[in-house]
């Protein structure tokens, strides 16, 4: 371990890129970080109907390999895939013995640019991986959120286009499958309905995905998902009353990943919640929002500048950026709309809103970047649409998760609106079961009140 982290530390960072990027999966078996259980299979069998070689990486069970392979100053999410990609090696390593070959594999990781560590984990992991016997040849597909996680080097450009729209597609809808599961599961009839249900569910939409992703019949896996929301109705116990709402924020990986986070969702509904947590979407359409408005502010520039080549790219970083989104917008409206006639499950915030809430409330800006823009924004979105508790979950020592909780909290407690941050590094806090149930309870509270009509709806 000593070794692997020196040699890691003197690794020079140019040769980094190296290892780090085109390849030609079409021989190889992509492997996809569990960080949303439901994303991830709908996401992998949407690559398995491109006819790409695609597998979800079993998660946390090499935590073990992923503490031992780094310093301990790495954000806790960048440990835990870590561990996932080790774990997977190794243990294939094992079953295939001397037939074993790194280069049949391509990692997928999604990185960004930006002031935060995530940008690192790539390269780190680069490292590292090439410091191991046998682990050179595992190719990572390392692609930077300027481009909008182009998946350009996966397939031919005519069929990358539809790629990302499928894989698009599938993440808004395991969103809503989320959704469905934490609308449903709080007033089920009988405890674990709800989750055998999802469970069942993700194969059917897995195949829909298999299926339909590849010739664009969105309208098929639309039905799907259509019958699957009207099914899940049925699994809820009409009698029960509403019960507080709770909105989630934070670090896209630890609110999302279930085993990171300590099951969260779960404890704060055995305490009385219905949650919602913030979407996988966002972080894509602010990906792409972020890239149009830097293309934006790029173009006036050299417009004031009159530099013809300057103005030229940033033009087509305008288009580009701009069609990506107005895609994403239209598809994942056309999403919920067809949903919500079914159910009333959440909704999810749109961009240009987020930026507005900042600017009306002067708490934040989109300029300086990172998650803190999503969370501050919609923290502020839960509280004005009445949520009863808002939670913010961040790995130990997360910058944006830091700087979130030092601007909300002040004025949560302004708004009377209970709320509790939420820090993970991966041991298990005495008081953290206490602590929610003290959220819980004030939150329970705040719908009282709200049901007296002492606070506002
Ligand atoms: S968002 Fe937080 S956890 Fe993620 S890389 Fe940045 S500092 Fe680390």
């Amino acid at each position: 371990m000593e070794t692997v982290i020196e040699r890691t530390k003197c690794a020079k960072l140019s040769s980094v890129p190296q290892s780090i990027g085109k390849s030609h999966p079409e021989k190889q078996t992509v492997l996809i970080p569990e960080m949303n259980r439901i994303a991830a299979y709908l996401f992998s069998a949407t690559l398995k109907g491109f006819g790409l070689g695609a597998k979800v990486l079993p998660t946390f069970g090499g935590m073990d390999l992923g503490r031992a392979y780094t310093s301990g100053k790495e954000c806790y999410p960048c440990q835990v895939t870590m561990g996932d990609i080790l774990h997977y090696m190794k243990k294939e390593k094992e079953r295939q013995g001397p037939a074993f070959d790194a280069s049949r594999y391509v990692y997928f990781l999604p990185t960004s640019e930006g002031p935060c560590r995530f940008g690192l984990y790539s390269s780190f992991q680069r490292m590292v991986l090439d410091a191991l016997p046998g682990l050179k040849g595992l190719r990572m597909i390392s692609l930077t959120t300027t481009d909008g996680y182009s998946l350009g080097s996966m397939l031919d450009e005519e069929r990358t286009m539809d790629l990302r729209k499928a894989g698009y597609l599938s993440l808004v809808v395991a969103d809503i499958m989320d959704r469905l599961l934490w609308r449903i599961r709080p007033y089920e009839k009988v405890a674990g309905l709800a989750d055998a249900f999802i469970e069942r569910s993700i194969s059917s939409m897995e195949a829909a995905f298999e299926n339909y992703g590849p010739s664009k019949v969105f309208h098929k896996i639309l039905n799907r998902l259509e019958e699957i929301v009207e099914e899940g109705k049925s699994i809820v116990d009409l009698s029960i009353p509403r019960k507080p709402r709770v909105g989630i924020v934070g670090e896209i990986f630890l609110r999302m990943h279930v085993q990171a986070n300590q099951d969260l969702i779960r404890v704060l509904e055995r305490h009385g919640a219905e949650v919602v947590n913030a979407s996988l979407a966002e972080w894509v359409n602010y990906v792409t929002y972020g890239g149009l408005r830097d293309a934006k502010k790029g173009f006036r520039l050299s417009l004031k500048q009159r530099h013809l080549p300057s103005i030229k790219r940033y033009l087509a970083q305008v288009i580009h950026f701009g069609a990506d989104l107005l895609y994403q917008q239209f598809r994942q409206g056309k999403v919920y709309r067809r949903v919500k006639n079914v159910m009333d499950i959440a909704d999810d915030h749109s961009m240009s809103r987020l930026e507005e809430v900042l600017k009306e409330n002067g708490l934040f800006s989109f300029d300086i970047t990172t998650e803190t823009c999503l969370s501050v924004a919609s923290i502020l979105q839960y509280g004005r649409a009445g949520f009863d508790g808002l939670v913010n979950v961040y790995p130990f020592t997360c910058m944006p998760g830091m700087v979130t909780s030092a601007i909300v909290k002040p004025r949560m407690t302004e708004w009377r609106i209970p709320y509790l941050d939420a820090p993970c590094d991966g041991t298990f806090q005495p008081g953290r079961e206490a602590a929610i149930r003290t959220f819980m309870y004030q939150a329970h509270q705040h719908a009282q009140k709200k049901r007296e009509g002492e606070y506002p709806s």
